[in-house]
């Protein structure tokens, strides 16, 4: 929020009475912000269970969803893929938005109030503890951190911003893979995860024939999901490989791989190169002030979402760097409300 003084700008104000402006306008903004007693910020299942729970608590939660925050749509990063088809209650699976929707509406009807904003900081010195959105500030007595995580992207030489990044190179096959550049062509894939092996089955609907390229020779993926991957006709995969350049002109046409056992390079063509290669945890704006790994994601104390900050818990992937699934998400946004319930009854 701008000082008194940049609002007069250059003329010359009386000292004293920039001071008594200022004041009072510090205690008319105070006046206006509201003491939360739970922000939950983040818009995934972690987010939205929380607010569920919380909502039912009587501790009317205000959630703060991100626009576009960490390059994600509210809804978390399920809103980036199709099918869903191992969260319990849907035996025919369910779409990834629809699914993301559905949370929505169960936290609204409970009373959570949403705002579609990106919270930008907050100060955890002391309680309560102060946020900032895009357009408004406020203090909350507990926060629940639900930011989830990012799809990384990998230095690569012709794949960054300016170069093919958006003209061919992607990080979401899910989002991209329908675009008309990708229709009957061949296309690559990174990674040897879940994600790789929905993504390049996803991309097999549109493209001629999908690469997933593998730093490695063998996938850290689910059986379920290699064993898909292996049997679709239209994939193969470079093991031990990396992608070293991204090469073409208006758009992408080919991509360079090195096998990493015979250290030889070679030239593949194709007109989509995905990343899918993991995710880094949505913490910046937490500005260190919560205890972290070595990797980004916040630490929880054992059995529990409390964070190194009393008062602060984390729930969802971006605490969670091994089992990052939805239901997972979702029962650690469970456990976060009912220990902001026990924090709020004790404090
Ligand atoms: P996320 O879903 O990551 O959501 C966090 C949200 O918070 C985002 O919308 C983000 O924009 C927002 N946010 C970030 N920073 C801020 C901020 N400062 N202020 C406000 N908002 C902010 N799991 C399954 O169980 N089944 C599947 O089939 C499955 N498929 C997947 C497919 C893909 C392509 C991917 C990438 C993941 C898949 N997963 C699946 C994993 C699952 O999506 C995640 O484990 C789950 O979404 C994590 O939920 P979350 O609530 O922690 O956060
Ligand atoms: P993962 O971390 O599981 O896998 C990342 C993959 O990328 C690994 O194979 C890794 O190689 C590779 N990789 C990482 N860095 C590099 C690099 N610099 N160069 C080359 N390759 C690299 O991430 P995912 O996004 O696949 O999955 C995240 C979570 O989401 C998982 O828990 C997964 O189960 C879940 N998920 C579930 C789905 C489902 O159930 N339908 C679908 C998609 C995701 P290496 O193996 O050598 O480390």
């Amino acid at each position: 929020m701008l000082g008194f003084e940049a609002w007069v700008g250059p003329t010359v104000v009386d000292a004293t009475l920039i001071d008594w402006l200022e004041q009072a306008r510090r205690l008319m903004s105070a006046q206006r912000v509201e003491n939360h007693r739970v922000v939950i910020v983040g818009s995934g299942p972690a987010a939205h269970t929380a607010a569920i729970y919380a909502a039912r608590a009587e501790l009317k939660p205000v959630l703060f969803e991100g626009f576009m925050a960490g390059g994600v749509a509210a809804g978390g990063q399920l809103t980036t893929t199709t099918d869903v088809e191992n969260f319990p209650g849907f035996p025919e699976g369910v779409t990834g938005p629809d699914l993301t929707d559905a949370f929505r509406a169960q936290s609204v009807r409970f009373g959570t109030e949403i705002h579609t904003e990106t919270i930008t900081e907050v100060d955890l010195s002391k309680r309560p503890f102060t946020y900032r959105s895009d357009s408004q500030e406020g203090t909350a007595e507990t926060l629940i951190i639900a930011t989830g995580a990012t799809a990384k992207r990998l230095d690569i030489s012709g794949a960054r911003d300016g170069e093919l990044w958006q003209r061919g190179v992607s990080a979401c096959a899910v989002c991209d893979g329908a675009l008309p550049a990708f229709r009957n062509q061949p296309l690559v894939v990174i990674g040897g995860g879940d994600s790789a092996m929905e993504e390049a089955t996803f991309l097999t609907k549109y493209g001629s024939k999908v690469y997933i390229v593998h730093r490695r020779d063998e996938l850290r993926a689910s059986k379920i999901m290699q064993q898909r991957a292996m049997d679709n006709p239209k994939i193969e995969f470079l093991w031990s490989h990396v992608v070293t350049e991204a090469l073409g002109g208006d758009g992408l046409e080919r991509v360079r791989v090195k096998d990493l056992k015979s250290n030889t390079e070679r030239e593949i063509e194709a007109t989509g190169l995905f990343f899918a290669i993991g995710h880094l945890p949505n913490t910046s704006f937490l500005n260190g002030q919560l205890e972290t790994d070595d990797d980004g994601y916040v630490i929880t104390k054992p059995d529990s979402t409390a964070t190194s900050v009393s008062g602060v818990f984390a729930a969802g992937d971006v605490q969670d760097k091994k089992w990052r699934q939805a239901i997972t998400a979702a029962g650690t946004g469970c456990m976060a409300a009912l220990e902001v319930e026990h924090f709020l009854a004790s404090a």
